[in-house]
């Protein structure tokens, strides 16, 4: 079964938008940019996994 690169939306409240980041390639975190300032966020995969798809970028 073909697995399709995941994705999460992040709420980022330093401008108030959403944006997909995606998997990094070790499969270990989240990493994206906010589109309008460009500050680049990470957020972890937990052992499990994380069920959440939204997120919010303090
Ligand atoms: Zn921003």
């Amino acid at each position: 079964m073909a697995e399709k690169r995941k994705y999460i939306c992040v709420l980022f409240n330093c401008c108030n938008v959403y944006n997909r980041i995606y998997v990094n390639k070790d499969k270990t975190a989240y990493v994206g940019w906010c589109p309008s300032c460009m500050r680049r966020i990470r957020i972890a995969i937990g052992r499990e996994g994380t069920s959440n798809r939204f997120f919010t970028a303090q």
